[in-house]
């Protein structure tokens, strides 16, 4: 098999081990003589797919024990509507809900929430074209917050938060609620700071179809009544992610990632690995001229790379040269144009290297 880099934003790689047990138990899961597409979500077998999934997930991030993990569908766009569906119910309506905007996917979920509350931007870097995170002292919360959302890592924009905002202070304890969806365990978080964690798993966990919610059991139970039953987060979390049918063949894959990292050494294993592959990759772009990443340096995302070659007009010629060295979905996105490459916890570091090999290569032959 040609051996490829695939740098997708998502969804995105996977590791090669998983695939390859995934494709072995393909058929017959441990002898079930089933497919795990095949099972009942209610079967024993799946259950205990399920459970070894959210016990192996508890482990890696450490989750404490008043906060329910589930497993739901929606996406990051559906969380969207249904987290303030779920959050905004605990004050008098209708409720303001603060939000930090620091590119694309927060931009896209004031826009959503503004269906179900008052939207506060408490802090926004769209002046500078989403290139740095708005320091913490200048965010300014409301007193009577439901919650203050923030995406830890945006994806589009290549910024990441590299400490855990406290709100508490400001705002009467509003609980924190963070699209993790890019980045969650690519590092170590301290999820008793955090009201509300989710993430779509088609980034760094697994294959597009299911979506991780990890919520402080208080927060759990003040539903609007409009919000549909599938999406309540108390009858899902008394229901153990099957009051529908969950995605279960997601489920599975996310349950055989998880297993993957604990053999890699954990969270603060992978860390270290992300840390080494960002400073590759973003030590060359800065050490040239033919390249740059506009980011500052205290918020440049380990797991989303955008560049650009100062040069637009070889943008086509630099795309086609590293497919040629099988080094794939290196675009960037549409509203930001030039270059990115993530390289989620599934990208080895040799993937990077032959990255940043090409960018020299790709350099010397056109510069
Ligand atoms: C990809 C992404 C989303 C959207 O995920 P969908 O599964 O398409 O709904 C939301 N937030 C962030 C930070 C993302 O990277």
């Amino acid at each position: 098999m040609t051996q490829v880099y695939n740098f997708s934003a998502g969804p995105a790689v996977l590791p090669k081990e998983v695939l390859k047990q995934a494709a072995d138990e393909m058929l017959d899961w441990h002898g079930s003589g089933m497919s795990v597409m095949e099972m009942s979500h209610r079967g024993k077998e799946f259950i205990s797919i399920y459970e070894a999934a959210e016990r192996d997930l508890r482990d890696l991030l450490d989750v404490p024990a008043n906060y329910k993990v589930l497993f739901l569908q929606g996406g990051g766009i559906g969380e969207n509507a249904i987290v303030p569906m779920n959050l905004v119910g605990r004050k008098t309506q209708p409720a303001v809900v603060d939000f930090i905007h620091t590119g694309s996917w927060s931009g896209k979920s004031i826009k959503e929430a503004k269906k179900y509350c008052t939207v506060n931007v408490a802090a926004s870097s769209e002046k500078q074209k989403f290139s740095a995170i708005p320091p913490r002292d200048t965010w300014k919360l409301s007193k009577d917050a439901a919650y203050v959302h923030v995406c830890t890592n945006e994806t589009i924009d290549g910024v990441e938060f590299q400490y855990t905002p406290d709100v508490n202070a400001d705002t009467g304890n509003a609980p924190l609620v963070a699209d993790m969806s890019s980045h969650i365990l690519s590092r170590p978080v301290d999820v008793s700071k955090y009201g509300v964690i989710f993430g779509g798993a088609q980034k760094n966990i697994g294959p597009a179809g299911v979506t991780l919610a990890i919520i402080r059991e208080d927060l759990i139970g003040h539903a609007l009544s409009i919000c549909p039953s599938a999406f309540d987060w108390k009858l899902v979390a008394e229901n153990h992610s099957m009051y529908n049918t969950p995605p279960t063949y997601a489920i599975y894959i996310a349950g055989l990632v998880f297993q993957w990292l604990k053999k890699q050494g954990g969270i603060a294993a992978m860390e270290q690995r992300n840390i080494a592959k960002a400073a590759l990759l973003y030590d060359y772009l800065d050490s040239t001229g033919f390249y740059r990443n506009d980011i500052a340096k205290d918020c440049r995302s380990r797991m989303n790379v955008p560049f650009f070659l100062n040069d637009e007009s070889l943008n086509d010629a630099f795309l086609a040269g590293a497919k040629e060295r099988g080094l794939l979905q290196l675009k960037g996105h549409k509203s930001v144009g030039g270059m990115r490459a993530s390289i989620y916890n599934a990208m080895p570091f040799e993937g990077v290297q032959a990255l940043v090999d090409y960018l020299k290569d790709f350099e010397k032959k056109s510069g």
